[in-house]
């Protein structure tokens, strides 16, 4: 809320901007709006995708997003967050140019099972960054978020829910050993391997708690990190279907997950 009287800023650069500027979900002045465009339009030509229209809406309160709605391409950045939000939600059209296949910007389908669809996204999110890691200096933006995490990790929140730090284990174990530089990990391995255990633990005993017969295990780990190695031979196709049989094989693994809901569930988010 405004307080009576204080004229309203920029929140990059302070500068005093009318309050017409100042809209719900962006609290910058045109000027730095701008130059949020410009860098969005500076990461387009370095992805080779300066021949589509993508429209960005600067936000300051909510993760950054990506959606493709009647041919429409926009992205929602949350420009308090590291700069690799912005190349990320790119990538998602990078993968969906390279795969057709628009479901993967598409935002889920309103009915479907929210907890499948971040399972399954927080997958599909390493096979849009690993499509433009290797693009000339965009790795460091990828480095430098991969040590921000690195370091929220050591402290896992008590109120974290077992979903939300499940996906994050899908998401890095695979970012972990498969799109970090070899020398990279080398230097980082104690840091990995320990940020993997914590959310592995996390989850185990969390699972305990909500699920007693279908909870994870050690053992259940070891298949669902087998099945996620596999990331590598699969890790460059232009196939859909080969990616969501990916994302498939893993949540099966699951054993809260019903198979049948599953498999059901899959063929809605991604049909
Ligand atoms: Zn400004
Ligand atoms: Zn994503």
């Amino acid at each position: 809320m405004f307080s009576l009287g204080k004229p309203p800023t920029c929140e990059k650069c302070r500068s005093n901007i009318t309050l017409s500027q100042y809209t719900l979900r962006t609290r910058l002045c045109g000027k730095c709006i701008e130059k949020i465009k410009r860098e969005k339009e500076k990461f387009q030509k370095l992805l080779g995708l300066d021949n589509l229209v993508i429209n960005i809406i600067p936000i300051y309160d909510a993760h950054s997003t990506s959606s493709m709605e009647n041919g429409v391409r926009t992205i929602e950045y949350c420009y308090n967050h590291p700069e690799y939000e912005l190349i990320h939600e790119l990538g998602h059209f990078l993968l969906s140019e390279k795969t057709k296949y628009e479901k993967f910007v598409s935002p889920p389908p309103s009915k479907c099972n929210k907890e499948i669809f971040f399972y399954s996204n927080a997958i599909l999110d390493d096979f849009t960054d690993s499509n433009w890691v290797e693009i000339d200096n965009l790795y460091t933006y990828y480095m430098k978020y991969i040590k921000v995490i690195l370091s929220r990790m050591k402290n896992i929140p008590t109120q974290a829910t077992l979903g939300s730090i499940l996906e994050g284990f899908l998401k890095f174990y695979i970012s972990f050993n498969y799109i970090i530089r070899k020398d990279d990990k080398k230097k980082l391995q104690v840091e990995l391997t320990n940020a993997l255990e914590i959310l592995k633990k996390y989850c185990i005993n969390q699972s305990i708690l909500i699920y007693k017969k279908t909870r994870l295990n050690t053992k259940i780990f070891k298949f669902i990190e087998a099945e996620l190695s596999k990331f590598e031979t699969v890790k460059d196709t232009s196939d859909n279907k080969i990616i969501t049989k990916f994302m498939y094989n893993v949540l099966r693994l699951i054993p809260f997950l019903s198979e049948n809901i599953l498999k059901n569930e899959i063929k809605l988010i991604y049909p």
